[in-house]
């Protein structure tokens, strides 16, 4: 192969940033939800000359000479998101999730429209109609809950809520939210009010693809996955849809919201489908979950209340107040043990987003580098002991010590 020139001679400033985040990466536990380690074979991808190349449009329809190769690419990208999906149509040029997420509005939705999608501080995302986003800037927005005793979405509400507003479009899938979700029930209460389902799957896409959590592509009009969570690609997103909606969604993509496709990164996404179609994926979905139901249970056993008191996937939000810090106080003592978590609101929050009261915690990174029940135990155990001597020096050293210690015995995959 070509050799390509060496980033460390080039530029020492940027080469000594990235060595130092790989050891970053390397001495801490990556507990951040939305986060997950790619492969080797994603990484490099990446880093090849598949950026160099303009082809706005589709394969065999470009605006661009030159695309022999990158049509090649982007179709096996295609064929293999189908495969993982059951999906009749894939667009995989959308840049990330939150503008893959602009363009399923954009092809189904005229500004205005109502649509109807999980609050944030319940669970939801900003792109799913949060005043500060353009969602909630472009289109009329209400907003299911969960339910305050249980901490799960109840249908009957979302159904009450439906037949009173006759939104255009129901949004579900979410980003704090920790349970199964009733795709059926979603998409016959969208057809007794003619709406449209739309699911952004992107948090448990890798989970889906596995088999080990209901797959929405069957029922659903449009689903929006990111790539670089649960599914373990490159930062990126894609957009599938049943056939009756391919037309409108790729040019929603492609001339609507964005111009050239990034190549190099739709042939990341196309190693990292053939990643998960491959069995071992699915032990590694199956283990994050595992790992996920254990994270619960010590959690709780330590007196810690978990939101709607377990999970059915990769994540939990965990009360941290229950314990006498905010969400946020949790993130800085954590951070100081090499542990990164990420603060985030528990429904009916009485602290304000900057400063919630709970914190989100994901397995998909710690279980990418090995990690199984015992460290989950282990990993429990210490942040428990931090939060509880959080003011002492020699107790947080000694955990940050205990923390460095186990990451040296499990390598993050491309390292
Ligand atoms: C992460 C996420 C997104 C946004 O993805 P970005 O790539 O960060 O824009 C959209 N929807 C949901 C539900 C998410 O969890």
């Amino acid at each position: 192969m070509l050799e390509y020139k060496n980033l460390r001679e080039e530029d020492s400033q940027i080469f000594d940033a990235v060595m130092e985040e790989a050891r970053r990466q390397s001495n801490e536990i990556e507990m951040i939800a939305s986060e997950n380690y790619v492969s080797k074979a994603v990484l490099e991808t990446m880093g090849t000359v598949l950026t160099n190349k303009y082809s706005e449009g589709y394969p065999t329809k470009r605006y661009y000479g030159g695309n022999q190769v990158i049509d090649k690419v982007e179709q096996l990208a295609i064929d293999r998101a189908k495969k993982l999906f059951n999906a009749e149509h894939v667009n995989v040029q959308p840049l990330s999730g939150s503008p893959a997420n602009a363009a399923v509005y954009f092809s189904l939705l005229r500004p205005g429209d109502k649509v109807l999608g999980l609050r944030l501080d319940h669970g939801g995302h900003l792109s799913h109609g949060h005043p500060v986003n353009f969602s909630g800037i472009l289109y009329s927005f209400s907003q299911y809950e969960v339910d305050s005793k249980t901490g799960k979405i109840n249908m009957e509400k979302v159904r009450e809520i439906a037949l009173k507003e006759k939104p255009k479009m129901i949004v579900a899938g979410f980003s704090a939210y920790s349970r199964e979700i009733e795709w059926q029930k979603f998409k016959e209460i969208a057809d007794e009010v003619g709406a449209y389902t739309f699911a952004d799957i992107a948090h448990t896409a890798g989970l889906i693809a596995a088999g080990e959590m209901a797959n929405p592509t069957p029922i659903f009009d449009v689903i929006a996955t990111t790539t670089h969570k649960t599914l373990r690609g490159p930062r990126g997103a894609i957009i599938m849809c049943k056939e009756e909606f391919a037309s409108k969604i790729d040019k929603a993509v492609f001339p609507g919201m964005q111009g050239g496709p990034h190549d190099h990164i739709n042939a990341a996404k196309a190693v990292a489908f053939k990643e998960a179609l491959d069995p071992s994926f699915k032990d590694y979905a199956k283990q994050v979950i595992i790992n996920a139901k254990i994270l619960a249970q010590e959690f709780i056993n330590s007196g810690y209340r978990v939101i709607s008191g377990g999970t059915d996937n990769h994540l939990i939000v965990v009360d941290m107040t229950s314990k006498g810090v905010t969400g946020k106080e949790a993130e800085i003592i954590l951070e100081n043990v090499g542990i990164s978590v990420s603060r985030s609101t528990i429904p009916n929050d009485p602290n304000p987003p900057m400063n919630p009261s709970g914190v989100r915690f994901g397995t998909p990174a710690l279980t990418s580098r090995g990690m199984k029940e015992d460290e989950v135990k282990k990993i429990v155990a210490w942040i428990n002991r931090a939060i509880e001597n959080k003011a002492d020096e020699n107790k947080l050293k000694e955990i940050k010590e205990k923390v460095r210690d186990m990451c040296l015995k499990f390598s993050v995959p491309s390292l």
